[in-house]
């Protein structure tokens, strides 16, 4: 048996760190067990569903490495649900309703004053031939409910362990819409079963779907029998869903979560790999680069079942250590972009948290500051010692030892006037290495308070 799996996104937005921790966990296991990744849009929707969203799936997909073996959309699939549809009709597993919006609703609040869970009544399983050429007459359109068994479904979920729903506590789901609109669950479904889905992995907000899935699987499953072909019912595993490092869902904060903006606002792709492939699993967040080092210790025995706990503070301090890691040809084209050096990026790499905080040490070092100068004369007699060109690795050595010499300044006081002159700043990366960078001309002009 090929693992194959599939990561479904409906291109009605963009993806975020929800969505995305689900995408990556499909590969993830694809990956580890030389399996088939597959990109389904749902895009069923029509009117939600946009190009331009689907595009930007896509492209962030492939800017996280999360490439694809098959990809396609539902739109182009609407000839086997319509045919598969029709023998659900047929079979009467499919059936007609005729409620408006407000007479379900009605119905639900009645369900809910008498203390009864909301579920659909089947009225419309005992309507006569006579009442729905009625409804007809008056332009009513039928939406289309599959009937479930209303009994209890198993599965064993490979993160949640046995897992039982009773479809009697379900209603009916609705497949089709009155204006004939597939909704995701029957072509989600027949879909899984045509592109021989093995293992279904996303977020256990989908855990009822799955009962209800696996009925109507199950009739897919038998349709296509009857047509010589073989399906399967594939196996589950429904991760917990995150929550903020503040304990409170992430729902309303998914805008600011978007892949895209995460990207536009400097974070590396890696660092969201590393954290999402880890959270919310027994083993601890490490920075790491290579996608298939992780697909290698992926495994569902490790994950929980807690919610997993998102915190944007250890992301920005992956994606530092990230950074920290990498030689400057990694990064070379994006360094260059920015006019960093190799030079300066070995000099500032340390003291980055996103990749355009080199830019701002590289606008330090080679172009001009308005230095911060806290003692007047120290800095003026300082800038007198300062060695000649060229500059080393040894130079700052020297170049102290002769400021303390000559002003008898120690530690704090003889270090933090000088990197407030040279630099502008408080802290940053080790004197001794931008020292040379910075060059003897530009230190003696900044000792003196001037921009340069
Ligand atoms: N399009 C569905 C969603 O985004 C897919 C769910 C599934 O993986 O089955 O929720």
């Amino acid at each position: 048996m090929t693992v194959t799996v599939r990561f479904a996104p409906s291109p009605t937005g963009k993806i975020h760190v929800g969505n995305v921790r689900a995408a990556l966990w499909n590969w993830l296991f694809a990956r580890s067990r030389g399996g088939k990744f597959i990109l389904r849009i749902d895009d069923t929707d029509q009117e939600r569903s946009t190009k331009e969203n689907e595009d930007r799936i896509r492209e962030d997909l492939v800017w996280l490495g999360l490439n694809w073996d098959e990809t396609f959309s539902q739109s182009a699939r609407f000839g086997d649900y319509d045919e598969i549809s029709d023998r659900l009709r047929a079979s009467g597993l499919l059936y007609p309703c005729y409620e408006t919006a407000e007479e379900l609703e009605r119905k639900r609040r009645l369900q809910r004053t008498r203390g009864l869970p909301p579920v659909y009544d089947r009225a419309a399983l005992s309507l006569t031939a006579e009442q729905i050429a009625a409804f007809e007459a008056e332009g009513r359109k039928p939406h289309w409910r599959f009937k479930l068994s209303q009994t209890p479904v198993k599965w064993n979920d490979l993160i949640r362990g046995e897992t039982v729903v009773d479809t009697a506590n379900v209603s009916d789901p609705v497949l089709i819409r009155e204006d004939g609109m597939y909704l995701y669950t029957l072509p989600s479904c027949i879909d899984d079963i045509d592109y021989g889905v093995t293992h279904v992995i996303r977020g256990e907000d989908h855990v009822t779907n799955a009962a209800v899935q696996v009925e109507i699987m199950d009739a897919v499953i038998a349709i296509r029998a009857g047509q010589g072909k073989t399906g399967a019912l594939p196996a589950f595993a429904h991760h917990s869903l995150l929550i903020g490092a503040d304990g409170q869902g992430l729902s309303k904060r998914l805008g600011s979560l978007s892949i895209e903006q995460m990207r536009a606002d400097g974070l590396e792709a890696a660092a969201i790999t590393s954290l999402l492939a880890k959270l919310g699993t027994a083993e601890p967040v490490l920075p790491q680069t290579d996608l298939m080092a992780l697909a290698q210790t992926f495994d569902f025995e490790k994950v929980g079942r807690a919610p997993a706990r998102f915190d944007e503070a250890e992301l920005l301090q992956l994606n530092a250590k990230i950074l920290h890691d990498q030689p400057f040809a990694a990064l070379s084209t994006r360094l260059s972009a920015l006019g960093v050096s190799e030079s300066v990026w070995d000099a500032v790499k340390g003291n980055v948290v996103k990749l355009a905080d080199a830019g701002v040490w590289r606008d330090i070092i080679e172009g001009a500051i308005e230095p911060t100068i806290e003692n007047a004369d120290f800095c003026a007699k300082a800038s007198t010692l300062v060695p000649d060109e060229p500059l080393t690795s040894e130079s700052w050595g020297v170049f102290v030892d002769r400021v303390k010499a000559a002003t008898g300044a120690k530690g704090k006081a003889l270090f933090h006037p000088l990197r407030l002159a040279l630099t502008g700043r408080e802290k940053g990366p080790e004197m001794a290495t931008i020292f040379p960078l910075i060059g003897a001309q530009k230190a003696r002009a900044r000792l003196n308070g001037r921009n340069a």
